[in-house]
């Protein structure tokens, strides 16, 4: 039988900024969307990456202490839907949860005949659907790149917490060990503008959160996070 793979771009052990509460988040590598201004176009072509077992990854990633669970972001997930079901019942399973950014509409996925993609529907508990659209880019909202796109709690699991879980996110998280340095979340011109000027100043393995109205930021212990 041939063995299930899924392709990575990149992964992030420990993130405030792609969903609820701490997770680990995975990029996958490809996606043939291509929406404009995209914010990261280095995951489009669906050339080998990271060639990873599904269920590894996910024990490795739930030996991770105090996470709520993972986030598969990309590139797009749902075009590796057969290896991403591994990935998400293997940490739902694990007691964490899963969280999925797709650029594919809702009802699009929920209309789709493809059983992967059912399958995966049925392994998410929370989903952030459609297209990123630069005009509707920076309304501040947490979680979104652009206004057009849908908050789907999937299961039971932050239905009733989902308002509260959006407005504690903060928005912007920038690690760095000094010689390398990532951004993830969703900043609009002004939190770019911010960050560039920060940047120059923080010195070596810290996270930076910039949550957009009190423009703080703060070292997040790696060991507790706390
Ligand atoms: S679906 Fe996501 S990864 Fe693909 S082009 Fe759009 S924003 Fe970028």
């Amino acid at each position: 039988m041939q063995r299930i793979l899924l392709n990575i771009a990149d992964v992030c052990e420990r993130s405030r900024v792609n969903g609820p509460g701490l997770r680990s988040v995975v990029w996958v590598q490809g996606c043939t969307i291509g929406c404009p201004g995209c914010f990261n176009p280095h995951t489009h072509p669906h050339r080998p990456m990271r060639l990873t077992d599904p269920k590894d990854l996910a024990l490795h990633l739930l030996q991770i202490p105090d996470t709520d669970g993972i986030t598969i972001s990309g590139g797009e997930p749902f075009e590796q839907a057969e290896a991403c079901v591994l990935l998400a019942q293997a940490i739902q399973n694990g007691g964490r949860t899963v969280v999925v950014f797709t650029g594919y509409r809702f009802e699009v996925l929920a209309a789709s005949r493809l059983a992967a993609v059912q399958r995966f529907l049925a392994s998410i508990d929370l989903l952030i659907a459609g297209p990123y659209i630069q005009s509707l880019h920076g309304d501040g909202s947490r979680w979104r790149g652009s206004s057009n796109q849908t908050v789907h709690a999937l299961t039971d699991r932050y239905r009733d917490e989902l308002e509260d879980a959006v407005s504690t996110t903060p928005l912007v998280e920038i690690a760095t060990d000094g010689a390398s340095q990532m951004e993830t979340g969703f900043p609009d011109e002004d939190d770019r503008r911010w960050i560039d000027k920060i940047t120059g100043a923080v010195p070596t393995s810290i996270t930076v959160e910039a949550p957009r109205k009190e423009r703080t930021k703060r070292c997040l212990n790696p060991i507790d996070p706390s």
